[in-house]
């Protein structure tokens, strides 16, 4: 069997082009703020992203670029001026924040009605209600694809891998949500590859390039690949493709030096799971399109109230 690849590309153009079309028919200007401190290339990169998405769907994005030595306090009292700012609809502080300001303040001091990120406790607790409330974008976007790619998720069982509060966490409570049975593993799980060869769903959150692989895999599963991992090792890159893929993933390491891999072994992916999500190309074009989406919710739900 060769499996599906199952596009985030066109999913996530699908998600911004009904947000857009929304946005147009909105009564007020949406506003988005961004935060960010100090020179972590990686989040440059996904502030400009997002900022640029915002842009794009005709939202007011402000980008607040602080130095490293920002303080504690310098920041909480940004974010107390972005919470009372009534032109502010969603306030993303990029993690991760310099190593001498406390991450967990500084997510707590953020309007809960703000918090597009859905990692506030109040947020994060009103998920684990099954109540509808900001979700975190990438386990959102992992809800959307299934979903658009009419994947069945009532009554599946669903098995991920990784319990992190950003991700495995929250996409156990969305999956349970709608109605998957679903069983959560991390690394001290005993047998993993048995429970993980029961899944109909199977989610990797894990963070290691190409941990899962064919013994991993049952027959028939939708794998869903949310790992991010830059690799420049040529073995490794060996080990997780083959054929015209790992041409071109060569390719890609003798021009830019690395290249962007998830945490299922591609090869033995397109060989057992009926359908795929790739890296790149999957869950991560999902993430910025969910931000746009929570902004929009964000803004419809707090103004309304007022
Ligand atoms: P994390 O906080 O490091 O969590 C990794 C999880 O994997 C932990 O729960 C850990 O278990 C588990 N794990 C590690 N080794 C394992 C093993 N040998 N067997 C079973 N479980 C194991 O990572 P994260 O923030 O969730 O991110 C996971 C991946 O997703 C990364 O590659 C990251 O780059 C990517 N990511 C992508 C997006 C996106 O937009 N697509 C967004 C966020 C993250 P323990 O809890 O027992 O340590």
């Amino acid at each position: 069997m060769t499996a599906k690849l199952l596009s985030g590309k066109e999913i996530a153009e699908t998600i911004k082009a009904e947000l857009k079309a929304e946005i147009e028919g909105l009564r007020f200007q949406l506003g988005l703020a961004v935060v960010r401190v100090g020179e972590d290339a990686a989040s440059e990169v996904y502030v400009g992203s997002k900022v640029r998405t915002s842009d794009e769907l005709g939202m007011q994005s402000a980008h607040h670029h602080l130095p490293q030595e920002t303080t504690q306090s310098e920041l909480l009292s940004l974010v107390k001026t972005l919470n009372a700012d009534d032109s502010v609809d969603g306030i993303l502080v990029q993690l991760p924040l310099p190593g001498h300001i406390d991450e967990k303040a500084v997510i707590e001091a953020i309007d809960p009605a703000k918090d597009v990120d859905g990692f506030h406790p109040i947020n994060v607790g009103r998920l684990s209600l099954g109540q509808n409330t900001l979700a975190p974008c990438t386990p959102a976007g992992v809800i959307e694809i299934l979903k658009r790619s009419g994947i069945e998720i009532e009554g599946r069982h669903a098995v991920i891998v990784g319990r992190s509060n950003i991700v495995g966490k929250p996409m156990a409570k969305l999956l349970l949500r709608e109605n998957a049975t679903v069983t959560i593993c991390h690394s001290r799980t005993a047998d993993l590859s048995a429970i993980t060869g029961q899944a109909d769903i199977l989610v990797a959150a894990i963070g290691r390039p190409g941990f899962v692989r064919a013994e991993h895999i049952g027959d028939n599963a939708t794998v869903i690949d949310v790992g991010i991992n830059s690799v420049s090792d040529i073995s490794t890159v060996r080990a997780i493709f083959d054929g015209e893929e790992l041409e071109k993933r060569l390719a890609t390491i003798e021009k830019r030096g690395a290249t962007l891999v998830g945490d299922v072994n591609y090869t033995d992916a397109m060989a057992k799971a009926a359908f795929y999500t790739p890296v790149p190309g999957g869950v991560g074009l999902l993430t910025v399109a969910m931000l746009m989406k929570n902004t929009v919710e964000a803004a419809k739900t707090r103004r309304n109230r007022q």
